[in-house]
């Protein structure tokens, strides 16, 4: 029966069964040979100046490995993890997400996708400010079908994992720069995704803490996620950590 659907389709069904599963750890995906993100030569140009942010990229990651993007303000770098995170559509080439081509998807199967499989840390944190530590914590869980009470304590214990159990009833805005970014972290893990992209992570954090956010890596890649980092901190671009690492400059892989 299911061939009579479009993979898209057939996508959003999977979606709705997988979203919510019990362990703690991400959910694993099906095979690690399998690539999670597969960009083929794409390019994104911004409409609004004419300038092109990412030119020609190629790259593959395979499932539960990890990826640093490496390069200097301005080389593309946010522009390239939006695009991997489908909020950002490109210009020219082809990307696929765990083997379904994302490229012409509809938003609200994109928007599905998005909210089933990937944990975005976003540069800015992009918190709510108003709203406690652990209430913007659960925010991406919100959408989703089949709330329980678990989630709180889920939530809960992300903030406890990164030093913040006595903060999460306090308003973010309360928060120092690097409790937010942390709490901008537990956000994007609260659904377990299976493919979480950190945009500067550590640019906020102290080296102890960034240690901590390398010891994550590890363990979400071990727990079967697949994780791409952006950065130029040496804490993390030296951790020799990551089994691909992309070099870009003025929007194109050296
Ligand atoms: P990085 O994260 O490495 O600092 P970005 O991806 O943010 O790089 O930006 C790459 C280039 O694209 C920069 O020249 C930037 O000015 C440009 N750019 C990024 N976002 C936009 C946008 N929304 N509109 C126009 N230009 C943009
Ligand atoms: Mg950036």
């Amino acid at each position: 029966m299911y061939s009579a659907l479009t993979t898209a389709e057939q996508a959003a069904r999977s979606l709705d069964r997988e979203t919510w599963t019990p362990s703690e750890v991400p959910r694993p995906v099906a095979s690690p040979a399998r690539l999670a993100i597969d960009l083929d030569r794409v390019s994104k140009r911004f409409e609004s100046d004419g300038s092109t942010a990412v030119a020609g990229i190629s790259l593959a990651i395979p499932a539960r490995s990890t990826c640093l993007v490496e390069g200097p303000s301005g080389s593309g770098k946010t522009t390239l993890l939006a695009l991997m995170g489908c909020m950002l559509r490109p210009s020219a080439g082809r990307i696929r997400i765990d083997g379904t081509e994302v490229t012409r998807l509809p938003e609200d199967h994109l928007a599905a996708l998005r909210r089933g499989r990937v944990g975005f840390v976003f540069q800015s944190h992009h918190l709510i400010r108003g709203a406690t530590a652990v209430d913007n914590v659960e925010v991406p869980a919100i959408p989703c079908p089949g709330i329980d009470g678990r989630l709180r304590d889920r939530s809960m214990a992300l903030l406890a994992r990164f030093g913040l159990a006595d903060r999460a009833h306090t308003r973010v805005e309360r928060l120092s720069g690097g409790e937010q970014q942390r709490v901008a972290i537990a956000r994007a893990l609260v659904n377990r995704p299976s493919i979480v992209l950190a945009d500067e992570p550590t640019a906020h954090l102290d080296a102890d803490t960034a240690e901590t956010f390398l010891a994550l890596v590890n363990e979400l890649r071990a727990g079967g996620a697949t994780v791409v980092v952006a950065s130029h901190d040496p804490v993390v671009c030296g951790a020799g950590l990551f089994a691909q690492v992309v070099r870009l400059r003025g929007g194109r892989q050296v």
